[in-house]
């Protein structure tokens, strides 16, 4: 099954990238995806990565943000 890894047995997420076509199964840990059928079809690239950590960055700020008061926070740029 796609939805888990068969190398490392996490879970795949889905990533859509184009509306017309079906998704990619992302393994975060083997960083690689696999289409439907559990055949591996690429890696991750360095650009993907570092823009899901970014989109995972920005979620934890605006988190922490809601109801919250801006502080500085000391070693934090
Ligand atoms: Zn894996």
């Amino acid at each position: 099954m796609t939805l888990f890894c068969k190398q490392c047995n996490e879970r795949r997420l889905p990533i859509v990238f184009a509306k017309d076509k079906p998704p990619l199964w992302l393994c975060g840990k083997c960083e690689n995806f696999a289409d439907g059928v559990d055949t591996i079809i690429r890696e991750l690239t360095k650009e993907e990565k570092e823009d899901m950590e970014k989109k995972l960055n920005d979620f934890e700020n605006n988190t922490k943000l809601n109801g919250e008061k801006l502080k500085r926070r000391k070693g934090v740029n």
